[in-house]
């Protein structure tokens, strides 16, 4: 078997380009999430890919060959779409087994595969129920047997938990994600849910609007984003302009000392990024890169609290676990700590909101 591979895949509907040049490979057995804000494309681009949508140019090539011109019935690939689209007039078995009998398959042949599916997404005992007495985690294992009813070579999800609430959509992410490992197959999960994506990808592809912004591990991604549209799309960063200087960054008139990041070549714009997490707090200055501030918001999560200090580099936002600075309130002076190695330089996008 060979990998998936998109070559310069575009999509246009009238003068509106929705996937503009996407170039991908798809490892074999992987999981592959397509993240991005709503409208970014990664549905027209999974449609593409399962033969729902043409594409206005580019390749889909599996196994050396281009698939474009087959149709989604030819490519035979296992599909689970938001609304789970089942049969309510169909039991349960007969709603995984239904692309079998379309197949000609016999009826003890599609009784067994139904009830070995069945088995396998932990619903053996329901193979006689109606789709109206399952729950919703329930119903979309029923649709991830169905899709995989036929042993597709590739798998493919569109937001597959949106319609699961929050609870159940953790506790599908990880048993979704052991299934996929157990069966080795190839497959591509839509979603805007950068949590999901880290949750269940080996690798993540961040989109916005129409156009790749980078493709890694999730690892790479949350630590090494490409760019301020990935850093500010995953996980909570601080995005601070400023410019280089020989050993770091001018941030209006305060300088930054950044470590890590090569040789700086002096008067870049560039964009400073800081994860939540990597701010450390303390009332007395003491390391390197020390700034001032004054705090303007405390919000307590649990595990977590969040505190945004006004600083004269801008805003600063600081995730400090447990119960680490109880007694902090609004009006309190704090120094906050941007150590030299958890800031990271990016180019300076147009237009990006930080
Ligand atoms: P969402 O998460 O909201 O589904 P998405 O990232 O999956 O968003 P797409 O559904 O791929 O986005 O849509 C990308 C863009 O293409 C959107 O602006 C959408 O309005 C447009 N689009 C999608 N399908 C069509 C169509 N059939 N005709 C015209 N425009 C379309």
């Amino acid at each position: 078997m060979s990998d998936l591979v998109l070559e310069n895949l575009r999509k246009q509907f009238g003068s509106f380009v929705a996937v503009d040049g996407a170039d991908l490979t798809f490892e074999n057995g992987k999981l592959t999430a397509l993240l991005g804000p709503s409208g970014c494309g990664k549905t027209t681009l999974l449609r593409m890919i399962a033969g729902l949508e043409s594409p206005s140019r580019g390749k889909i090539m599996l196994n050396g060959q281009d698939i474009a011109p087959l149709t989604a019935e030819q490519r035979k690939f296992g599909m689970v779409f938001q609304s789970f689209a089942l049969f309510p007039h169909l039991n349960v078995a007969r709603n995984v087994s239904y692309s079998l009998r379309i197949a000609g398959v016999d009826a003890k042949t599609r009784r067994a595969r139904a009830q070995e599916l069945l088995e396998l997404v932990q619903l053996g005992d329901k193979g006689r129920n109606r789709i109206g007495e399952l729950s919703g985690g329930q119903r979309q294992r029923v649709a991830i047997a169905r899709a995989l009813a036929q042993n597709p070579e590739i798998f493919l999800l569109d937001e597959p938990m949106s319609a699961l609430d929050a609870k159940l959509r953790n506790d599908m992410q990880m048993e979704l994600r052991l299934l996929q490992q157990q069966l080795g197959i190839t497959t591509i999960v839509v979603t805007h849910d950068q949590r999901e994506a880290m949750t269940m990808a080996d690798r993540i592809v961040v989109m916005s609007q129409g156009r790749i912004e980078q493709v890694g591990t999730p690892q790479e991604i949350y630590h090494r984003p490409a760019n301020p549209f990935v850093a500010s799309f995953i996980g909570n960063a601080n995005l601070l302009q400023g410019r280089t200087i020989k050993n770091g960054v001018r941030v209006d008139q305060t300088e930054l000392i950044v470590k890590g990041q090569g040789e700086l070549v002096p008067g870049a714009e560039v964009t400073v990024f800081c994860r939540h997490e990597a701010v450390r707090l303390s009332t007395d200055s003491l390391g390197e890169n020390c700034v001032p501030g004054l705090v303007t918001f405390v919000r307590d999560e649990g595990v977590a609290r969040e505190i945004h200090l006004e600083t004269p580099v801008g805003r600063i936002t600081a995730e400090i676990p447990g119960s680490f600075h109880e007694t902090v309130r609004i009006g309190d002076r704090l120094i906050a700590e941007l150590s030299p190695d958890t800031l990271h330089l990016l180019p300076v996008a147009e237009g990006v909101a930080a």
